[in-house]
């Protein structure tokens, strides 16, 4: 079960499993885990399945694999990395599924008045946390500048025809990442093969998004739970019953360097251009797909507590805020996500 703790989010299925173990009337339950997205998905059925677990894991592989070749960073010749790589302002054909991520990154973009921003790529890179992964030390506010000249959502346009979606840039240096975004899409990929497959007992996960629907090998419904920002494993803050939402925690505790006694995290403001400094340490959202609960997740991150809260509250958002204290952490959350709260 290690492999499944991911970012933020643990998946209790295990709890219950070891719970129930002796219960009569238990369900099989077929797992299936593997590697995507430079994290690992899981794949918990409940039920009999129409097919082999070979025939659906070779399913899920597969559109894992081409959601990689469409908006992976990591590979220099995904479709998003082309793009990057072009400097001029020619529109790039897209594939769907792509530019569905991108008008729902636009949407939370505009709504987190910017906090949100896919063009944030130059900044991420700079600070060390993107494909290039180098050790870094902190960049000069010169270097952030420079950097800030590449960013901005205004400078991205989606292009629709009737021969598709295309993407245009009039930045030549743009660089989108969709690392934020990613993982919740391949939730979201995943429940729609569950659904054309007529599986309606799953939990799916891709790193530290989920997406749950129904009951576990126990008939019991699954939970998800939300850990406490510490390094320590499996520590339970929460627990929650999806019932086929979305969910996903941005955390600021787990991808970071050290200087000099200060932490610089993997989520940058771009207003600053530089990591967030505040004591907002998690956010976990949950809506009606895992994308937009990835969405949303790092654009309140990147607000801090009470901005966030306040927004939250104003767009009706299920979610649940952790920030440090001077000896410890507090929680809050909306009416919104205690509809889902189980303990
Ligand atoms: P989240 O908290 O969800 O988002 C933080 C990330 O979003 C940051 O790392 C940064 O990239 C970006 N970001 C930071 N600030 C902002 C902001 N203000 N607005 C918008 N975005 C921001 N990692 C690997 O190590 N190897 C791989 O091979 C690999 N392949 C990948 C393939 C795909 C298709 C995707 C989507 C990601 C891949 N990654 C890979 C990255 C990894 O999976 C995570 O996406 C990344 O580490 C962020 O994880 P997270 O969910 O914790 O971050």
């Amino acid at each position: 079960m290690a492999n499944s703790i991911a970012k933020g989010l643990l998946l209790s299925a295990a709890l219950m499993l070891l719970a129930a173990c002796n219960d009569a009337n238990t369900r099989p339950q077929i797992d299936i885990e593997g590697k995507t997205m430079g994290t690992f998905y899981s794949v918990k059925v409940s039920g009999t399945l129409t097919e082999s677990k070979q025939q659906l894991q070779q399913e899920i592989d597969a559109l894992l694999e081409q959601a990689n070749d469409d908006i992976s960073t990591y590979r220099p010749d995904s479709v998003l990395s082309r793009f990057n790589q072009n400097t001029t302002a020619e529109p790039q054909p897209i594939p769907r599924g792509m530019a569905d991520i991108i008008l729902t990154a636009q949407r939370i973009g505009r709504d987190t008045g910017g906090a949100m921003d896919i063009t944030v790529g130059p900044l991420v890179n700079l600070w060390g946390f993107g494909p290039d992964k180098r050790a870094v030390k902190v960049p000069s506010q010169q270097q952030i500048d420079a950097a800030r000249q590449h960013i901005g959502l205004q400078h991205l346009k989606l292009l629709s025809d009737s021969r598709g979606e295309w993407l245009q840039k009039d930045l030549p240096e743009m660089y989108v990442d969709l690392s934020t975004l990613g993982e919740g899409y391949g939730v979201d990929q995943l429940v729609r093969l569950m659904a054309r497959k007529g599986i309606t007992n799953y939990l799916v996960s891709v790193g530290g998004a989920v997406s749950s629907r129904g009951v576990n090998g126990q008939n019991k419904p699954w939970r998800v739970a939300i850990q406490k920002p510490t390094d320590r494993e499996n520590a339970v803050q929460a627990l929650v019953d999806l019932q086929g939402y979305g969910i996903s925690t941005a955390g600021s505790y787990r991808n970071y360097f050290e200087q000099d006694g200060q932490r610089y995290s993997h989520v940058i403001d771009p207003v600053t251009g530089r990591p967030i400094t505040h004591k907002l340490v998690s956010v976990t959202v949950i809506a009606p797909t895992a994308l937009e609960a990835d969405g949303w997740d790092t654009g309140l991150m990147v607000l801090g507590t009470e901005k966030a809260l306040k927004l939250a509250e104003e767009k009706g958002l299920a979610v649940y805020l952790i920030s440090k204290t001077d000896d410890g952490f507090s929680a809050v959350m909306t009416p919104q996500f205690k509809a889902f709260l189980v303990q």
